[in-house]
């Protein structure tokens, strides 16, 4: 079977390693003209670890990343105001936790099919066509070709959910905060292993120092507009107007901005299908990753999710023999309750991102002092950390 996965993020290179693995012929199309690197630093643990340990990628991806040892909340003259040592994170998944950025994620996921799997960069499908037997794919690029399925993997802002499923007002629920993230070179100060935050009401900065002497911020800000500004110019423009006049290190902070060289910029939103119409299915065409169902910056598990839902399609069509229909249904009733669930959570956790009012940001300070408190952190962190789904074994 042919199957053209569109995008090369998380879930489109793990769902290509496991459709190789069972004897399928994936081929990758990524809008980027090559892998995207860097980008914001995210937490990894739970299933999604899981499947990367199966893939035999967790040397690489711990030799890559970080083990934070404490989570600093600081106030407008840096005086250290709350906080508490991350440890909790380390001792309740047993070690099996690490933070990393997304961009090194992706390129060691890559890096497991680079020349095993047809990829092709900078391009993107313009036109999908279900045929008796299956797909016309049209690429910007003008190439046509045939394949027996197709997924979307492209993200968020899925184009292949959007020419098969409908428009993405359809399906994005905008969660009222935006978040930006750049990192540079040679920023001061620099607290190794420690993510340190400044929150006023309605608003957040942290920053985290990387090697090769480079520092990732990643700004949350609550925003009643849903509406992101078009261009780069006009985003660092609104970051600027939020956080000009904060205190801390805000000035310079966004004196560092001129000199990123990557950043992101975007709106905190899940994606939401509805399971009567299908969910994530129309005929040969299904989505996996946050293309399917994005739970958002605020459940901190994006990437596992992406490679939970590509492990399980990729089993499913395996274990199903190439009936497409069954595994696609079997792949949206595994992953799909268990998906529902992580994005209830992540509803749980907005307010202690960017806490609406002086006296919830008050009671986010109270909650983080106590999490020093070694059983109460195993309490609060065990409860959220935890994956509540079986893996399938596949042959
Ligand atoms: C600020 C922030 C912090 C986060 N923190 C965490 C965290 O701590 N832990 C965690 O696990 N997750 C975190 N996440 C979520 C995580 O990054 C995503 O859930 C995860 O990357 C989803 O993987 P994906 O492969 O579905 O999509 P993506 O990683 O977004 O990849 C989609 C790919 O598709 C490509 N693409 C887009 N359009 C097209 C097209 N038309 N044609 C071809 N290719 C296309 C894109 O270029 C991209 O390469 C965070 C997200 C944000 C924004």
């Amino acid at each position: 079977m042919k199957i053209l996965i569109s995008g090369a993020g998380i879930a489109g290179p793990t769902l290509a390693y496991w459709l190789l693995h069972y004897g399928f012929e994936p081929t990758i199309v990524e809008t980027a003209p090559r892998p995207r690197t860097g980008g914001y630093i995210i937490d990894f643990w739970g299933a999604g670890f899981e499947i990367a340990d199966r893939m035999g990628l967790l040397p690489e991806i711990r030799n890559k990343g970080y083990m934070v040892r404490e989570v600093s909340v600081r106030n407008r003259n840096g005086k250290s105001v709350a906080g508490f040592p991350a440890e909790a994170f380390s001792r309740m998944t047993h070690g099996r936790y690490v933070s990393l950025p997304r961009g090194e994620l992706a390129a060691s996921i890559f890096g497991s099919i680079d020349e095993k799997v047809e990829s092709i960069f900078g391009d993107s499908v313009s036109q999908i066509e279900q045929t008796g037997n299956g797909v016309h794919v049209v690429f910007e690029s003008g190439n046509k070709r045939n394949f027996d399925l197709v997924v979307g993997a492209d993200g968020l802002h899925s184009r292949v959910r959007e020419l098969v499923f409908g428009a993405e007002s359809r399906f994005e629920k905008y969660l009222g905060y935006k978040a930006a993230a750049f990192s540079v070179k040679g920023y001061r100060p620099r607290e190794e292993l420690a993510y340190v935050m400044y929150t006023q009401v309605g608003q957040q900065v942290a920053r985290f120092a990387m090697r090769d002497d480079r520092t990732m911020f990643l700004f949350t800000f609550a925003d009643e507009n849903p509406r992101s500004p078009g261009d780069v110019q006009s985003q660092k423009a609104l970051l600027r107007e939020r956080f000009e006049a904060g205190g801390w290190e805000c000035g310079q902070i966004l004196a560092a901005l001129d000199r990123a060289d990557d950043f992101y910029f975007d709106r905190v939103s899940q994606i939401r299908m509805d399971p009567r119409e299908g969910l994530w299915t129309r005929g040969r065409v299904t989505l996996i990753g946050d293309a399917a169902a994005c739970v958002s910056l605020l459940a901190g598990q994006g990437t596992a999710l992406a490679m939970v839902a590509a492990y399980i399609l990729a089993g499913e069509l395996s274990r199903c023999g190439g009936d497409y229909a069954a595994a696609f249904r079997h792949y949206q009733e595994l992953f799909g309750p268990f998906v529902l669930t992580k994005q209830k959570a992540a509803l749980r956790f907005a307010g202690s991102f960017a806490p609406k009012s002086e006296f919830s940001l008050f009671i986010r300070n109270q909650l983080f002092k106590l999490m020093a408190i070694r059983w109460i952190a195993d309490l609060a962190v065990g409860r959220d950390l935890a994956d509540h789904i079986a893996l399938p074994a596949y042959q």
